[in-house]
């Protein structure tokens, strides 16, 4: 069993599997995906988000702002937390910091600072609601790591999700309680650093997702991603640290119900089995 752990469901591309999400979502499950976390990119998707995870019992959802995304009104604490508590997020997020294109197009993203400040805000919020946080994180180490250790509870934790820093950053957050989430990009070729995470980092403490429809691994490369293509990622984590396929589907799925509690279903027997892994029942 696989767990596509961070997926915007709302965005797959409306051309693939005929438009329907459904059957996006049906060809994961049969290739043994069987939990969905969709992601929030702004507090405004969350309703769409709630009507999808109504509709499907394997889908979990998050409620958060992206560090990227230019809003009219900046949400406060209160606000944050109440979104989440109403839909029934299991985490918070994403949220983090980004200043890839703060050089380049400085006019399309939010400032450092407005960043930082978003960031303390979801973490704050995330920490008072025992949520654990979505983490987006880009050519912004040290204000990451700083933001974290000053505001994220270790006990509850979170992820850097789309990981694509360095076996350092990956270490540094994984000793304040946060896993490390691969994509797609792991299997890209120009990505030997991310492949050395992939076999360095405790296999207790990876996790696995597709990030769709963005970022469709090898040899899907360039096509609208779906959340099926996670087994990719699965694989190439699995030859890296020379295991099988299953092994690296049973630990990250432990994984992934250890971090978010509140996503655990109706337990059938595999999942029992699973959950029983991650020291839960
Ligand atoms: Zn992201
Ligand atoms: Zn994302």
């Amino acid at each position: 069993m696989f767990v596509d752990s961070h997926c915007h469901l709302d965005r797959l591309d409306p051309d693939t599997h005929g438009g329907s999400l459904n059957a996006a979502l049906e060809a994961a499950r049969a290739r043994d995906v069987r939990q969905f976390l969709a992601v929030a990119v702004t507090l405004e998707d969350v309703p769409a988000l709630v009507e999808l995870s109504r509709a499907h019992a394997d889908v979990a959802i998050s409620a958060g702002i992206h560090p990227m995304q230019k809003l009219e009104v900046e949400p406060d604490i209160e606000a944050i937390k109440e979104v989440a508590e109403r839909s029934g997020a299991v985490a918070i997020g994403e949220c983090g910091l980004d200043y890839h294109y703060l050089d380049k197009t400085p006019e399309r993203i939010p400032s450092r600072d407005a960043q930082r400040e978003r960031f303390r805000r979801q973490l704050i919020a995330a920490t008072e609601l025992e949520l654990p946080v979505i983490v987006h994180t880009r050519e912004a180490r040290e204000d990451t790591l700083s933001l974290i250790r000053e505001h994220s509870d270790p006990a509850i934790g979170g992820v850097l999700h789309c990981f694509t820093e360095d076996l350092d950053m990956a270490r540094e957050a994984v000793r304040h309680g946060f896993y490390i989430s691969l994509s797609g990009i792991v299997t890209f070729r120009n990505a030997e650093a991310l492949r050395e995470v992939a076999r360095r980092v405790p296999l207790d403490r990876l996790l696995v997702e597709t990030d769709s429809p963005y970022l469709a691994p090898v040899p899907y490369r360039g096509k609208p991603n779906e959340p099926a293509w996670v087994v990719e990622v699965a694989e190439c984590i699995a030859s890296e640290r020379g295991i099988s396929v299953a092994e690296v589907a049973m630990q990250t799925t432990a994984n992934f119900y250890r971090l978010f509690r509140a996503a655990a279903p109706e337990p059938s027997a595999e999942v029992r089995e699973v959950l029983a892994r991650a020291g839960l029942v």
